[in-house]
């Protein structure tokens, strides 16, 4: 583990560590599992500059994690194939839900996961689409949106979590990544950075180096050998997060085509609980077998 002190140092130690893995296909996965793009209206982030930026900066597996859909990650997903660069980046289609009680990240996810269901509601319905459960900034204090302590620590005596971010590049004050990391620590939890992308230059600002993966199965299989590298984003990045959810607002409202358009964007708990939840219907989940395999 590292924190590199610039984004520079970080991106070349990440370059020459992949160089010296060999050409792509790599046999070591350079992943970060936390990224929005434009489908997450604090983002305006497109596919294209993105996928670009992740090869270009040594990222061989992403998981995206748009607020609330898994269709912004298809959206990768479908550019890269489009691109013809499978080879060189993997994505992993993931979300990061508004559950009534914060935010929750699914990755190796199927569909889209309603927001506003318990915590307790949504690993499970992650764990049911063969995905795991990973915890954005648990101890973020400047984020409304994170998760409450009583539901976390629920979660992890249960062992219904995967992994949690002990660093996420976000976070203002390093004391509330080593109150995650103390947490992860005590209940036995991998923990990932996560780079928590919302724009392009925040891209490769955090790696975990890992042997490579394909499953949700051979992830968390390897995930205590983690190695992860980070650097810190700056306090004013969350000034490019409210500019880039003023000009989804402002395009919408000019008839602007977003991608945005139909989905909820990052929504505090008082709100979801406030607002009528929409669960999803038996018939829309996939078959209880698939759930513990
Ligand atoms: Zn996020």
């Amino acid at each position: 583990m590292t924190i590199a002190a610039s984004a520079t140092e970080l991106r070349t130690s990440m370059k020459e560590e992949r160089e010296a893995t060999g050409p792509p296909p790599t046999r070591k996965a350079f992943a970060d599992f936390h990224i929005h793009t434009r489908f997450s209206r604090d983002s305006i982030l497109t596919e294209e500059t993105f996928i670009r930026k992740a090869i270009e900066r040594g990222l061989t597996h992403v998981a995206v994690t748009n607020h609330n859909n898994v269709e912004g990650a298809i959206a990768v997903r479908e550019k890269v194939a489009e691109l013809g660069v499978g080879d060189q980046l993997t994505v992993i289609l993931g979300e990061e839900v508004s559950t009534a009680d914060g935010e929750v990240v699914g990755v190796f996810l199927t569909k889209t996961i309603p927001r506003g269901l318990s915590a307790n509601e949504t690993a499970d319905e992650i764990h049911r689409q063969g995905g795991l459960v990973s915890i954005p900034h648990p101890f973020d204090p400047f984020r409304g949106s994170h998760i409450k302590e009583g539901p976390l620590r629920n979660l992890a005596e249960v062992g219904k979590i995967d992994m949690l971010e002990v660093f996420n590049c976000r976070v203002t004050f390093q004391r509330h990544n080593l109150e995650a990391a103390e947490f992860a620590n005590r209940y036995g939890i991998p923990g990932i950075a996560a780079s928590d992308s919302h724009s392009g230059f925040e891209v490769a600002m955090a790696f975990n180096a890992l042997p490579t993966f394909e499953s949700a199965d051979e992830l968390k299989a390897i995930l205590p050998q983690n190695n992860w590298h980070a650097s810190r984003s700056t306090v004013f990045i969350h000034a490019t997060t409210r500019w880039a959810v003023w000009k989804n607002m402002f395009d919408a409202w000019r008839g602007r085509r977003t991608a945005t358009g139909p989905i909820l964007g990052p929504q505090a708990p008082e709100q979801v609980r406030r607002e009528p939840v929409q669960r999803p219907t038996g018939a829309e989940l996939p078959p209880k077998e698939k759930a513990d395999e």
